[in-house]
């Protein structure tokens, strides 16, 4: 039996409106819903779903909207910020974690003897919301009565770079550094591998650190000139014993910029862009359960989040201690992996192995 055209547009037209009618009246378990379908294809960054989704946030306006409304939520849900920070100086040498978005940092680092500052990674965009995130950038300046000279951007992410724009529009004699791979939103000083940034005794060198991104970079602050320990703002690459995303490379690439991590001094302090220490050392746990270093900070930081207390800074020597991503090249990792070297391997094709191991893992525990 065919049914006449009339009826088959009617019960498809009924069926869209009962369709919407129940997406209106459930549209709290709509939103989770579709949340966790994000979320999910968010999480297999191999799958052709993530793909689309990954330009979508990266390419388009509508990855701006998307980063506007986390925004918003997190205002309302962390007015006074998702941390408590305490600023750390050497000598003349002031650098203010600022807890942003829902698990953010951005850095403002400040030489106090010339009152000039840098900003790293301001999370923030602009128009309205930007408005009231630049008021915290803002009120910290002039607070510390200093002259914003520079923003240094470790990448393209919305939620690393989206404050360029609005506070160079504030100062606008302000730089804007980072890789030109990036589509880094107002950057006027494309950067190399090694390129240095100078601002008062503010002395950073640049290193190109692609894998989650293609052009990411990461900022050491030279200690020498002030007799202080370096400093190492991450980005996204490396966290409190976690590892950012591969979104742009092959573990390949991802290695090679852990390896440009592991080769700095262990007395660097950690300055890295997401507040994840406490998920990262429970998954470390599941990894590596009887890594003694690793208990011990599992320890503390579950004191400070407590109260919400900062993570930061760890030391580049801690985290090669218990940080399972800067530990591919471990015979305690491999073992409790349970993964070997193959006989025509290579040993940067077995280390990126253990990198792409470990990510597996880290996603099956995300998704838990
Ligand atoms: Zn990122």
């Amino acid at each position: 039996m065919t049914l006449p055209d009339w009826m088959v547009t009617l019960v498809a037209t009924a069926s869209f409106f009962c369709f919407l009618f129940l997406c209106v009246r459930h549209r709290r378990k709509v939103q989770v819903l579709c949340r966790k379908v994000f979320s999910n294809i968010m999480a297999r960054t191999e799958k052709p779903l993530f793909r689309i989704a990954y330009t979508l946030y990266t390419k388009t306006r509508l990855g701006y909207l998307y980063y506007k409304r986390q925004m918003r939520k997190a205002r309302e849900q962390y007015p006074a910020g998702h941390s408590t920070s305490q600023p750390m100086e050497f000598n003349g040498i002031k650098i203010i974690p600022i807890p942003v978005l829902s698990d953010n940092y951005s850095y403002l680092v400040i030489d106090t003897a010339s009152s000039v500052a840098v900003v790293v990674d301001p999370a923030d965009p602009q128009k309205v919301q930007v408005v009231k995130a630049f008021v915290i950038f803002q009120a910290v300046l002039e607070e510390e009565g200093v002259t914003l000279e520079a923003i240094l951007c470790t990448h393209k992410h919305w939620d690393h770079s989206g404050g360029n724009k609005g506070l160079k529009r504030i100062h606008s004699s302000c730089r804007v550094y980072g890789n030109a791979a990036d589509s880094i939103p107002g950057l006027t000083h494309p950067l190399s591998h090694k390129d240095s940034v100078t601002v008062g005794r503010l002395h950073f060198k640049a290193l190109f650190t692609p894998g989650h991104t293609v052009g990411h970079m990461i900022y050491l602050l030279d200690g020498r000139t002030v007799d202080a320990p370096s400093s190492l703002f991450s980005g996204d690459l490396v966290f409190l014993s976690g590892c950012g995303r591969t979104f742009e490379g092959s573990s390949t690439t991802m290695l090679s910029s852990l390896d440009t991590v592991a080769s700095l001094s262990d007395e660097t302090l950690l300055w890295p862009g997401h507040e994840y220490a406490e998920d990262n050392l429970l998954f470390a746990a599941e990894v590596e359960p009887r890594n003694a270093a690793r208990e011990n900070k599992s320890q503390w930081v579950l004191l400070q989040r407590a109260e919400k207390l900062c993570t930061c800074p760890s030391t580049i020597g801690e985290e090669k201690q218990y940080n399972p991503f800067l530990r591919s090249q471990s015979e305690e990792l491999h073992v409790a992996l349970g993964v070997q070297q193959l006989q025509d391997e290579d040993w940067t094709q077995f280390r990126a192995r253990v990198l792409e191991e470990l990510r597996k893992r880290k996603d099956l525990f995300n998704r838990r």
